[in-house]
Order: structure tokens, then C-alpha cells, then sequence
């Protein structure tokens, strides 16, 4: 089967290594001009590294293992360790910290030449339900009997398949991330550090090769200096002045170049992730908050779930069955079972005990109550009139898609 990936992230490499491996014709379409070689580290628990694993990626002597995550407050009283070396001994699979130019060359180590094109940007898709067809900006044009679109968060190929209605686009939550990828100025050892208090969320952890990869989580109030590039660091040292060591001593040994600041987006994920003979991964279908360290094992776990189904003969069935596994339905908060009591009530917040702010709402189709996967997505009306003839709905099975050609902005 010839398939075309749009994206070149770790959703899209990873996905192309293993339909490579099961004997497909597979191009991968990327926007930038080249390989991606900067960037921060990030932390992949077992669920990543175990599919990297059966993907047969080495990550072998690229970033860190890590033997334990200790959680403290922000006065650095422990509140609890995460033991990451037994999720290792139970799943098989370490918990890493890998800068993420080295765990993209890992995943394209081994590609036959060609696979990837760099400089292609996808700028229309054609879906007739019997093939796709997309178009770079450059005019080449791409045919194929699957298309994956794992172009992340601001995905085109999620716009061109399910329209731009406000719920499906992309939105600044509010909250940000200042981080770095530097030389260490002290020793972690394998252990991962995670300080919570009012002012956000700060995480330390070493990165393998002499590396620590730090990060400071917080609430973004734009035009302030917090979201200064040349007042931001000793607007965050002020901030963090009370906070326990070694958040302190990171603070006072940056400099302007070390810090790089990545405002958060998220967007709904749409009620369906595939239509005719294209399907969306990694974080095109998802996103969640950078500090739960999971958007790129989220990935990962959508790329092992497609494999798995696309070992059936029908695509448009194998995409059923990838986004009925991937996008179960659950109500949420979850129902208590009969008879459960409620939770302890928190302890009230004190000065030696100052709560966790938790990060800002998620946009407004997101707030707990409203189900990510309720069907008002379908309501508010967010595709064209060709698309409701799609495979997928009601009462359309077998009809074949037609999808408007839609031109990617
Ligand atoms: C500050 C920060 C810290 C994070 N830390 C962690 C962590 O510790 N652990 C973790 O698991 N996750 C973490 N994440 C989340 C993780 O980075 C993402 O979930 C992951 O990168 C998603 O991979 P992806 O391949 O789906 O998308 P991306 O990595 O965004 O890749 C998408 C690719 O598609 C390309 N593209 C886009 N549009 C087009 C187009 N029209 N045509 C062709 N190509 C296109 C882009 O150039 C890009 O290469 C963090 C995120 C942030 C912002």
C-alpha cells in the first residue's frame, strides 16, 4: 500500500518506520527545510519507550535514564517519588529524558533515502474514499491509498478534514512554559525533580552527555515581563527568589541565551479522527499540557494502535477500528461505582503548605463536565455540505467520500 505521511515530528517518523516494516511504500511530506536539530529534551515514560522499542528504535546511549521522579513543594518538603525504575522492571521499558533532536534521529536512522521530503509543505488534500490525492506548495502532487496527518498541533490536514469551526482550532490556554536545554551546573544523578507551588510548576532533569533540561510552568500574562524575552530572567528569579534549592541556584546560573519561552496551545480533539482514507496522530488528534510529559507518548501510542489495525486489508475499516481503540468515550468527571464515598476533602491550603496552582482551563469545549467526546461538535456544525456525505456519517456507510479538494491555508 503506498502511504503518505504529512509531519516529520515524532508521530510521523515513528509511524513511517513501521509501516515501513510492514512492507509499505512510504513518503513522508515536511514542511521545514531540514532535519530538525534544536529543541529542548523531553521525558518519555514507559508507554513511549516500550512502542519505540517494538519499533525497533535504539535509544541506547542518547539522553537519560531516570530511576526516580521526586515530587516536592515549592519549600522543597518531599511530597512524593515517583519510583520510575520499578514502571521499568514492570513494563520492560525505562523511563528516559531525551533531548528531542536525538530521539528524531534515532527514529529516522535507517530510512531509505527519499523517504522523507523536506521543503513540502502539504497545501491541499483530495479524498474521493478510493485514494488521496495532496498537493505541496511547490504544485508536486502525491498519490496514495492512506493518508496520516501527524502535522501537530495546528494541523492543516485536521482543518481540510473536519473544517475550522472555533472548537476544532487551536487556541492559547493561557499558560506557558519557559525552558532549556543546558550544560548542568550541578549533579541530579538519574533522579528527575518536579517542585509544585502557587507560582506554577518547575522541573529538573538531567539529560545524559553532562545535559539538564529544565522547565518552568506557568500562568502567561502577555505583555508582562514574565513574557519578556530580555526581562523574563530576573523577573523569574524575583518569582522564584523563596523557592528551595536547587531551583534557586538553576535561576541564578542562566543567562538571557539559555531560555526559550513556548506559549501553550490545545485544541478540541475532533469528534472523528479519520475520514475516508486519511487519519489523524499524535498531536493533530491531541494535546495536552507539557508538564504531564505525555503528548509525545500519546503519540507513540497512536502509532502503535494504527499499525495494529491496519494489519486488516480494509483502510477505511483499519481507521475505524485505530480511532474507535484511540478515542473511547468516557463521561468525565467518571461516575462513582454504587455505594463509593466521596473523596477526603484536600487539606486546606497553609503558608508551610501552599496548593498546587493548577494550570488554567483548558478552552471552553474542554471544561470537565462537558465530554471532549460529546456530540456537540457534530452539532455546532464545523464541516462543509460535502462533507456529511462522508463514509462516517449516519447512514453513509458504503457510499464512498467526497471531499471537497480544500485548499490548507
Ligand atoms: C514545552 C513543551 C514540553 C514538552 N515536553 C514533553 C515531554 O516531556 N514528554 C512528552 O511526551 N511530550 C512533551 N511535549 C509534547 C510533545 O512535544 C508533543 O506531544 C509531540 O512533539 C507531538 O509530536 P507530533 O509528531 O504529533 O507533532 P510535532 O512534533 O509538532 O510535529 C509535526 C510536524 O509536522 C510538520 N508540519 C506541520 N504542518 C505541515 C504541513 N502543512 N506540511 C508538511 N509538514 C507540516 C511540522 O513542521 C512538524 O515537523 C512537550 C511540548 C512542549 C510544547
Amino acid at each position: 500500500m503506498r502511504v503518505l505521511i504529512v509531519g516529520a515530528g515524532i508521530a510521523g517518523l515513528a509511524a513511517a518506520r513501521g509501516l515501513l516494516a510492514a512492507g509499505h511504500a512510504v513518503t513522508v511530506l515536511e514542511r521545514a527545510p531540514a532535519p530538525r536539530d534544536t529543541g529542548c529534551a523531553l521525558t518519555l515514560w514507559s508507554n513511549g519507550t516500550a512502542v519505540l522499542r517494538d519499533l525497533g528504535v535504539r535509544i541506547e546511549g542518547a539522553g537519560q535514564r531516570i530511576e526516580a521522579l521526586d515530587v516536592r513543594s515549592a519549600r522543597g518538603r518531599p511530597v512524593m517519588v515517583v519510583d520510575t525504575g520499578s514502571l521499568e522492571a514492570r513494563f520492560g521499558a525505562p523511563v528516559v529524558v531525551i533531548p528531542r533532536r536525538s530521539l528524531l534521529a534515532r527514529l529516522a536512522e535507517g530510512l531509505p533515502e527519499e523517504t522523507v521530503r523536506f521543503a513540502a509543505r502539504v497545501t491541499r488534500l483530495h479524498d474521493d474514499g478510493r485514494s488521496v490525492r495532496v498537493q505541496t506548495e511547490d504544485g508536486t502532487t502525491y498519490q496514495a491509498d492512506l493518508l496520516i496527518g501527524a502535522d501537530g498541533v495546528n494541523s492543516q490536514v485536521r482543518t481540510a478534514l473536519f473544517g475550522s469551526a472555533p472548537a476544532t482550532v487551536a487556541r492559547p490556554t493561557g499558560a506557558a512554559t519557559w525552558q532549556g536545554l543546558i550544560p548542568a551546573p550541578f549533579d541530579l544523578g538519574s533522579r528527575a525533580l518536579l517542585f509544585l507551588g502557587r507560582q506554577g510548576g518547575v522541573g529538573l532533569s538531567p539529560a545524559g552527555d553532562g545535559l539538564l533540561q529544565w522547565l518552568i510552568d506557568l500562568r502567561r500574562r502577555p505583555g508582562t515581563d514574565l513574557d519578556h524575552p530580555h526581562r523574563a530572567l530576573p523577573a523569574l528569579r524575583a518569582r522564584y527568589a523563596a523557592w528551595a534549592s536547587p531551583v534557586t541556584d538553576l535561576l541564578a546560573s542562566l543567562s538571557e541565551k539559555d531560555l526559550e519561552l513556548f506559549p501553550h496551545r490545545r485544541h478540541r480533539p475532533p469528534l472523528r479522527w479519520h475520514r475516508g482514507r486519511s487519519a489523524l496522530i499524535g498531536d493533530a488528534a491531541h494535546t495536552m499540557p507539557p508538564i504531564l510529559a505525555q503528548g509525545a507518548g500519546q503519540a507513540l501510542e497512536d502509532v502503535a494502535t494504527l499499525l495494529r489495525a491496519l494489519t486488516a486489508p480494509d483502510v477505511p475499516g483499519a481507521l475505524r477500528t485505530y480511532e474507535k481503540t484511540r478515542r473511547p468515550r468516557r463521561p468525565w468527571p467518571p461516575p462513582r461505582p454504587p455505594g463509593a464515598s466521596r473523596p477526603p476533602a484536600p487539606e486546606p491550603p497553609s503558608r508551610a503548605n501552599p496548593p498546587y496552582a493548577p494550570p488554567p482551563p483548558y478552552p471552553p469545549a474542554w471544561r470537565p463536565g462537558r465530554s471532549p467526546c460529546s456530540s456537540e461538535e457534530s452539532a455546532t456544525g464545523s464541516e462543509g455540505s460535502t462533507t456529511s456525505l462522508g463514509a462516517n456519517a449516519p447512514g453513509a456507510r458504503g457510499r464512498g467520500l467526497s471531499l471537497k479538494p480544500l485548499e490548507i491555508p
